[in-house]
């Protein structure tokens, strides 16, 4: 354990914002001396602890999810709390510019002392990005932030490795006209605890008390993830700032209801969870790029593409060699 390190885990455990961000930009470096560091750093700082509130909110681009976690975040400032936003966005690199990104978003709540906002790291695979991201949320719990919100954009594979990481999942929706279980897949709502109609106001209440109806309803249909707790639907007005306490209380009534064993038991099923993604993301990495596979690597993959081998025969060969030359 280098003294560099230990200095900076203290000043992270002291609350110390830039030691914060240096110790994200540490575990979002892709060097393997940096990813070393990381895993040293992540090993002396304390455990979170269930004090702390895990929230992932998800939602298609547009429905609110910036002003909804600006006008939160300030609620929960205002109650004492210390939170910190990060944000899953493995779009970035196929779009070229990530959707969650822009600097304008939340931007009094990135200005509060008691709040930490950090965007997605850009580039990297669901996984790489994921696995960021969970660690920063350990490094923001040990530098005191109670409040822990992981935002992604409902449209991909990313719901899924946020799901894994928070203890609520909160899905926030726009009413629509008719048809409203809009763009959102089913399987999203499924993992949600709490449904959020954002955009109550104006000319949208009446579709939004429509939309509140359809989900609720909906809702009762599905079997719950946890025994006694029953997703409510809640109607929002993030540009308004209503409906925050609702919000909050209903995070509450939820940590009361699975209570802290169940709480520890979820955390703990999530650990195991992380451990396995990272098994399969080292060793994919390590296969990838060993010496002997990688050359072969796009060879192989044309001669599945033209039907000259067949799926099962050229992954057979591909780890026979990988196995019979030894993991580098
Ligand atoms: P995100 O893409 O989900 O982060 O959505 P944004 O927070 O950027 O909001 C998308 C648009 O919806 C912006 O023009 C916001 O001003 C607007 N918006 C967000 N929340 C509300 C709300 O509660 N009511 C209304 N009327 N507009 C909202």
């Amino acid at each position: 354990m280098t003294s560099d390190i230990r200095t900076l885990a203290k000043k992270v455990s002291g609350g110390d914002r830039r030691a914060l961000a240096r110790a994200i930009t540490l575990i979002e470096s892709t060097r393997s001396d940096h990813r070393e560091q990381a895993v040293e750093l992540l090993e002396c700082l304390p455990p979170g602890g269930s004090a702390t509130v895990r929230l992932g909110i998800t939602g298609i681009p547009g429905a609110g999810k910036s002003t909804f976690i600006e006008a939160f975040g300030l609620y929960l400032t205002g109650l004492g709390h210390r939170v910190a936003v990060l944000a899953i966005d493995p779009s970035s690199p196929r779009s070229g510019g990530s959707i969650l990104g822009d600097k304008t978003r939340m931007e009094e709540l990135s200005r509060h002392p008691d709040s930490f906002i950090r965007p997605s790291p850009s580039g990297g695979t669901l996984g790489g990005v994921a696995r960021r991201t969970r660690e920063a949320l350990q490094v923001c719990e040990a530098a005191g932030f109670d409040v822990v919100i992981v935002e992604t954009v409902g449209v991909g594979q990313s719901e899924t490795a946020v799901f894994e990481m928070v203890d609520m999942f909160l899905l926030l929706l726009v009413p629509g006209g008719g048809d409203d279980l809009q763009g959102i897949k089913k399987g999203v709502v499924e993992l949600a605890d709490l449904l959020l109609i954002n955009k109550t106001d104006g000319d949208l209440v009446a579709a939004a008390l429509r939309a509140e109806r359809d989900y609720a309803s909906a809702l009762h249909l599905l079997v719950p993830l946890h025994p006694g707790w029953t997703p409510p639907v809640i109607k929002v007005s993030a540009l308004e700032g209503r409906g925050m306490d609702e919000v909050w209380a209903a995070v509450e009534a939820y940590r009361a209801a699975l209570g802290p064993e169940a709480l520890a038991t979820k955390r703990a099923s999530q650990s195991v969870s992380w451990m396995w993604r990272a098994i399969e993301g080292e060793l994919m990495d390590r296969f990838k790029a060993h010496p002997a596979i990688a050359p072969r690597l796009s060879e192989q993959e044309t001669l599945v593409a033209q039907g000259k081998s067949s799926p099962t025969l050229a992954a057979g060969e591909l780890i026979k060699l990988f196995f019979a030359q030894g993991p580098s």
